[in-house]
C-alpha cells in the first residue's frame, strides 16, 4: 500500500470513529471582509461540526472576492469601473442585492444609498484622511439611488451619473449572514450562530436556553451596552466606533449622510432585529442616518422589525415592539 492509500484507510476509520462520538458544539473565528466572522453550531457529528464550520468560511470568502471594494477583479471593482459607461451585465447574486439595496433607498428615504461611495470612497479611516468641502460639494449630485439602473431582462446595470460609485458595505455583510445560515439549515444544523462584524444571525436556540447577542458600548469595547436574548432571530448594529479618526476633538466616523456626504452625529449605536440579516444590516446603517425620532418612528411602521438606539447623549432607546 502506498501513503496515499494508507492515508485515506486512516482517514477513513477517524472519521468512522469520530461518527460514533456525541453531538457537541463546534466554533471558530476568521479575520473576513475586514472584520471578525464567528461561527457555532451544535452538530451531531465531528464531521458535521467540522464542515458546517468550513462551509461558512468559504462562503464568507466567496462574497468577499466578489463583493470587496478593495479586490480589483471584484465584480462590484468591475461594475464601479464600467459602470459609468455603459450596461455592465452583472450576476444573478449581484443583480438581486443591487434591486434590494435600491428598494431599501426607497423604503428609507435615501437614508441608506449604496451610491454615498460617490463621495465615500475619499474617506480613509485608517490614515485620518477625507474630502475637502469642495471636493464633497462637486461630488454630491453623483450620491442618489435613482442613478442607478437595473434591468432585470438583460440582467444589467448601469450608472446614469458617470461619477457614480458604489460600496456595499453597509449590505454586504447581512447578506452573507444570511447566505451562511441557509447552508447550515441545508445540512441539517438545528441550533447556530454566525457573526460577521455587527451581524448575527441564529438558528433555534442554545439548546434550551436563548442566544445571548451583546450590544457593544459605543466608547468602551470592554463593555456591553445592553444584551439581547435571542432565538431563532437576528440582529445588526451600525455604531460609530467601527470605523473612525478623530481631528480637532471631532469623529470622522464611517457611516455617511447622502445628503451632505459626511458622517452623521444624532446617535453612537443602532441595532436592528428581525428574520432578515440583510435588511437588519441595511436598516441599522439607514436608522443611523435618519437620527432617533425618524428612524425609530420608521421601524415602528415596519411590522417584525425592531430597535434599540443609543444617541448622542448615550441614553437607550426602544422601539414599540421591545417595551412592555
Ligand atoms: P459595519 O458593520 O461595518 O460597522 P454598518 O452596517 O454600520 O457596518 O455599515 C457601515 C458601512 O456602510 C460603511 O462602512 C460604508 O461601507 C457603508 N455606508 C456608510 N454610509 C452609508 C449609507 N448612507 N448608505 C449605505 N451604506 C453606507
Ligand atoms: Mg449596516
Amino acid at each position: 500500500m502506498n501513503i496515499r492509500v494508507i492515508n485515506s484507510v486512516l482517514l477513513v476509520l477517524v472519521l468512522a470513529f469520530s461518527a460514533s462520538l456525541k453531538a457537541e458544539w463546534y466554533s471558530e473565528s476568521a479575520g473576513i471582509m475586514g472584520t471578525n466572522i464567528y461561527v457555532e453550531v451544535w452538530a451531531e457529528t465531528p464531521v458535521q461540526g467540522e464542515l458546517a464550520l468550513r462551509s461558512v468560511m468559504a462562503e464568507m470568502e466567496r462574497i468577499n472576492q466578489l463583493m470587496s471594494p478593495y479586490i480589483d477583479t471584484s465584480e462590484l471593482s468591475l461594475i464601479n469601473a464600467k459602470a459609468g459607461q455603459q450596461p455592465v451585465v452583472i450576476s444573478d447574486e449581484m443583480f438581486e442585492l443591487l434591486d434590494k439595496s435600491v428598494n431599501i433607498s426607497a423604503l428609507t428615504k435615501g437614508a441608506f444609498d449604496i451610491t454615498f461611495a460617490s463621495v465615500g470612497y475619499l474617506y480613509n479611516y485608517k490614515q485620518n484622511q477625507r474630502p475637502d468641502e469642495a471636493t464633497i460639494a462637486s461630488l454630491l449630485a453623483a450620491v442618489n439611488y435613482k442613478h442607478i439602473d437595473l434591468n432585470k431582462h438583460n440582467k444589467t446595470v448601469a450608472f446614469t451619473h458617470e461619477k457614480v460609485k458604489i460600496d456595499l458595505g453597509g449590505i454586504a455583510k447581512g447578506h452573507a449572514v444570511d447566505n451562511s445560515i441557509s447552508l447550515l439549515e441545508r445540512m441539517g444544523i438545528m441550533h447556530g450562530l454566525v457573526t460577521a462584524g455587527g451581524d448575527t444571525r441564529l438558528i433555534g436556540d442554545r439548546r434550551g436556553k436563548p442566544w445571548i447577542v451583546g450590544i457593544r458600548d459605543p466608547r468602551d469595547e470592554e463593555k456591553q451596552a445592553v444584551v439581547m436574548p435571542l432565538q431563532d432571530s437576528a440582529m445588526s448594529t451600525s455604531g460609530d466606533y467601527e470605523r473612525y479618526f478623530e481631528e480637532d476633538g471631532k469623529r470622522y466616523h464611517h457611516i455617511l449622510s447622502p445628503k451632505t456626504g459626511k458622517s452623521t452625529y444624532d446617535v453612537q449605536s443602532v441595532s436592528i432585529i428581525g428574520p432578515s440579516s440583510t435588511y437588519n444590516d441595511a436598516l441599522s446603517t439607514a436608522v443611523f442616518v435618519m437620527g432617533l425620532r425618524d428612524g425609530l418612528g420608521m421601524i415602528n411602521r415596519i411590522d417584525g422589525y425592531d430597535a434599540v438606539v443609543m444617541d448622542y447623549q448615550r441614553k437607550m432607546h426602544y422601539s414599540n415592539g421591545l417595551q412592555q
